[in-house]
């Protein structure tokens, strides 16, 4: 874990929650991260985000994402309703404000899984943000556990390795690294992190 960047607690405070966002390149064990904090960690919240892309099998609309089209997308930008928004991999991506004030107004903790372009966004707006990067221990490990998921094709596969470099390059703008390499060590960091 990295502190340098990290601020004092009183700074993290938005409304009477604070606001987590983690980032990574995917393959790097966000997901299974994000839902050990959020059973594990009272008062903890998630920010289901919209996006334009497709279900994948088993995705239930309002669950994992509320799954939006690329009109709907395009209106809810031109009316100011996401707090950020970024194009990852070939799709819209976005966090609604309105979710994200309310639960900080109502004394939850917010997490939020999002892109590095979409956390550089948040820090803009809410500079109390804490942002936390998943890194992974090599992009050769990153590669085998996207292979070993068996959700992409080879193509979708090449763009996300590609956008993981790019995401690696920025991670020094977050005020915590977190490297999965086991995955109990991770959770524990992280758990450190949001508790503190
Ligand atoms: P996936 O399609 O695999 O669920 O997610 C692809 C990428 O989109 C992941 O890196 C994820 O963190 C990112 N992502 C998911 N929701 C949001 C969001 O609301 N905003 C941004 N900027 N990125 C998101």
């Amino acid at each position: 874990m990295r502190r340098e960047n990290a601020r004092t607690d009183s700074e993290h405070r938005v409304g009477r929650g604070k606001l987590f966002v983690l980032s990574g390149p995917s393959g790097a064990g966000k997901g299974t991260l994000r839902e050990r904090a959020l059973k594990d960690i009272h008062g903890l919240v998630y920010s289901i985000s919209c996006t334009t892309r497709r279900p994948r099998p088993g995705e239930t609309d309002g669950v994992e994402y509320r799954f939006i089209s690329h009109e709907t997308f395009r209106e809810w930008i031109a009316q100011g309703l996401f707090l950020e928004y970024a194009y990852v991999h070939s799709d819209m991506y976005g966090t609604l404000k309105a979710d994200v004030m309310r639960e900080l107004e109502a004394g939850n903790n917010v997490l939020l899984e999002i892109d590095v372009q979409g956390a550089l966004q948040v820090r803009e707006k809410i500079p109390e943000a804490v942002l936390v990067f998943v890194d992974v221990p090599s992009i050769q490990e990153l590669e085998r556990r996207l292979r070993d998921r068996h959700t992409e094709t080879e193509e979708a596969l090449r763009t996300r390795l590609a956008n993981a470099v790019k995401e690696l390059g920025l991670k020094g703008k977050y005020d915590y690294v977190v490297v999965n390499d086991d995955l109990d060590s991770a959770c524990e960091e992280l758990r450190r992190i949001i508790a503190s």
